[in-house]
């Protein structure tokens, strides 16, 4: 079987940039019709135009992942505008690099509302989209939620969270016989703004001592390309995953084999 996406229609959160935008790109090429939504409007409807540019079905659905309201109202125009959705990618979220004696309950709270309660809320409204004809569920979950790093205390328990969240979706799609796939995607450290971003907000020795441990401890000893994490996206997306729910797809360079 092909790993192709023809005509799914694909909702996307966090697709302006990184991982999101290079998914949009590798789903457009599988032949997906695209549902691109951020918080960054400007950079969204940029990527759109991109889409469209490169010969893709795309529309832009500005969207805050955060509030309960716009998850109702992007699914019900989503749904309206494409006549159909068959799957969604939570993708969205944030990196601060902070360690556990200096994080703020604000810091923490933040950190847990984008990457994990957000998380909830757009797989709560995906399952209800899509639970008449079946479909899949992407949450882009991360290394960090199967194993721990020193800095990244918040960002390790939201990641954490999306990984069992996700087991439980699966089961629960599946008890229903709902045809919905429910799988996490656990990328290792990968070049987008989320990275350069975080590392940004550090000293230069720190961001220096953060970024050498990081390469120095991936066996294929670099960061991976966004686009490399994508097919995996494409891949769970597809009918070549068919027989995958409740799944951890792990995309590292070798980081978790040690
Ligand atoms: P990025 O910062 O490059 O892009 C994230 C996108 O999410 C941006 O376009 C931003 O505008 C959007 N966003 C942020 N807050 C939002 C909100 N409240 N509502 C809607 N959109 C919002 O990040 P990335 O590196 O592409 O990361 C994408 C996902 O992959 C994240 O969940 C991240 O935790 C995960 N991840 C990243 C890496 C990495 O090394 N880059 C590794 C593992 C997992």
């Amino acid at each position: 079987m092909s790993i192709h996406c023809k005509d799914k229609v694909v909702l996307i959160t966090g697709a302006a940039k990184g991982i999101g935008a290079a998914a949009c790109h590798a789903l457009g090429a599988a032949g997906a019709k695209l549902a691109v939504s951020d918080i960054d409007q400007d950079a969204g409807r940029a990527l759109c135009e991109a889409l469209r540019a490169a010969g893709a079905d795309a529309e832009f659905f500005p969207l805050d992942v955060c509030d309960e309201q716009q998850w109702q109202h992007c699914m019900e125009t989503v749904v309206a505008s494409f006549g159909q959705l068959d799957g969604v990618v939570n993708n969205a979220g944030i990196a601060v690099i902070c360690g556990p004696e200096e994080e703020s309950l604000e810091g923490w709270r933040r950190t847990q509302t984008i990457n994990s309660d957000a998380v909830f809320l757009g797989s709560r409204a995906a399952i209800q989209a899509m639970k008449s004809r079946g479909g899949a569920i992407v949450n882009v979950s991360s290394i960090e939620g199967i194993v721990g790093d020193p800095m990244l205390p918040a960002y390790n328990a939201s990641k954490g969270a999306v990984r069992a969240l996700t087991k439980s979706l699966a089961l629960y799609c599946a008890d229903r016989d709902y045809g919905i796939r429910v799988n996490s995607l656990h990328p290792g450290y990968v070049e987008t703004p989320l990275v350069s971003g975080a590392l940004a907000k550090l000293s230069e020795d720190d961001a220096n001592a953060f970024a050498t441990r990081v390469v120095a401890s991936i066996p294929m000893g670099r960061m991976a390309r966004a686009e490399e994490i994508a097919q995996g996206i494409v891949f769970l997306l597809s009918d070549a995953a068919s027989y995958m729910t409740g799944s951890e797809l792990v995309m590292d360079g070798g980081y978790t084999a040690r």
